[in-house]
């Protein structure tokens, strides 16, 4: 789950990381007010919320050409000025995607004169088992970016989980930086503090870009924190933190009927039911020549209603031009999936052409119902053939 800078700074401070002043604005006139609480400083800082990155280099749709959504102010009429060309307004950037983000949130902060910008981010390393602090001196810069273009600026401490982060992990993260013995100094309960939270929160990614230094003094002058979805039951005060503003409409129904659903770019829909299967799944399309449009895991016990609303939140993509379903029966059975197929196909009107491969408890009685359902259902025999029908079928309804 995805929170706003604002609350992530909340977080920040509350666990002792320096964050520069800042007081969050629904509206314009509080824009405006917040401002002046921040009282008579020579610079202020717009920042529109969204869950999303790069709002500085990103444009709004309604002025293409104009600035983004990280404005540096001087008075307090600027303010107002940046505050009304955000608000209600769709923010595009390179993490939106080209139909951006509508803004209803502002933060409005206390300009800080930056002596560097550096990039900080705390992540899960999956191949070692350890947090992991990944540094570098190229900061502001996209970290993908960095990894490309320069890998050898990025720099990895792991952090033992049992002995926690040591004062020798942040003076190693801070060497990664470049950093002096002054900064040294206020940088390791800096990075203690924001171990200590990644930690305490179950966040999965903390992203502080960029960590900046005035002096000798660390801040953090942008922060995305992610959370473990599985922990938030055990964080009542991070949940409510939730926007749902901010998530895709289908992403939500899908978890509210306990589906794994991920839209993607492509345009062959998926139905299938395990993780694992899902993954092998969508390599096998694009393997064949095709583009997924989502992964989606309708878990072991799946019901025919919850079949059917995997079915519905699929096709309401309008990307998609032709579904695979993939199946092994084994706690949910062959035949159960089949009527939640076809009652499905029946609601939706299903125009598009559907690919099922089906394999395991009850497989007969399963091909059996889709066979004699009425519907144009392209049964297949075994992964690698239901991909080549799914692809071909999918190329074949984009040409017609
Ligand atoms: P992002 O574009 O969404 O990543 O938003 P950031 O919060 O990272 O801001 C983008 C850039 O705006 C930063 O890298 C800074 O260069 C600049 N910026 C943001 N806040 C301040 C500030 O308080 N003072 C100054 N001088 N520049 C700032
Ligand atoms: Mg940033």
């Amino acid at each position: 789950m995805n929170i706003h800078e604002y609350q992530a700074k909340e977080l920040l401070e509350k666990y002792g990381v320096a964050v520069p002043k800042g007081i969050p604005a629904m509206s314009v006139g509080e824009a405006v007010q917040a401002a002046k609480d921040l009282g008579d400083i020579p610079l202020y800082v717009v920042k529109a919320q969204i869950h999303a990155g790069g709002r500085g280099a990103g444009h709004f749709t309604d002025n293409p050409s104009g600035k983004g959504g990280v404005r540096l102010c001087k008075t307090i009429d600027e303010v107002k000025d940046a505050a009304e060309a955000m608000m209600g307004k769709v923010l595009v950037t390179k993490q939106t995607g080209p139909e951006g983000k509508e803004v209803q949130r502002l933060y409005v902060t206390d300009g800080v004169d930056i002596d560097k910008e550096y990039y900080c981010s705390v992540v899960l390393d999956r191949g070692t088992s350890k947090v992991t602090f990944m540094v570098s001196t190229e900061g502001g810069m996209e970290i993908e970016e960095v990894a490309h273009e320069n890998p050898d600026a990025i720099v990895r401490v792991a952090i033992d989980p049992v002995a926690g982060m040591t004062d020798e992990d942040a003076k190693a993260v801070a060497a990664g930086l470049k950093f002096d013995a002054a900064k040294t100094e206020k940088a390791i309960p800096f990075f203690k503090n924001l171990y200590k939270m990644y930690i305490e929160l179950d966040a999965s990614i903390v992203e502080i870009n960029p960590l900046i230094t005035v002096g000798d003094d660390v801040m953090a002058l942008d922060a995305k924190i992610n959370f473990d979805p599985n922990a938030l039951y055990r964080h009542a005060d991070v949940a409510a933190l939730r926007d749902e503003t901010e998530e895709d409409e289908n992403e939500k129904i899908a978890a509210d009927n306990e589906l794994s659903y991920v839209r993607l770019d492509g345009n062959i829909g998926c139905m299938v039911n395990g993780a694992g299967l899902a993954m092998s799944t969508m390599d096998i399309i694009k393997l064949k020549g095709g583009e997924p449009a989502n992964f989606l895991d309708v878990g072991g016990g799946a019901t025919a209603a919850r079949v059917t609303t995997a079915f519905k939140i699929i096709l309401s993509d309008e990307n998609v031009k032709g579904i695979l379903v993939n199946i092994f029966g084994g706690i949910m059975k062959c035949d159960v999936i089949a009527e939640g197929v076809i009652a499905a196909a029946k609601e939706v009107n299903l125009s598009v052409p559907l690919v099922v491969r089906l394999e395991g408890t009850n497989v007969e009685k399963g091909k059996e119902l889709m066979a004699n359902s009425g519907l144009p259902i392209i049964a297949a025999d075994d992964l690698e053939d239901a991909a080549t029908k799914v692809v071909q079928a999918t190329r074949e309804a984009l040409a017609a």
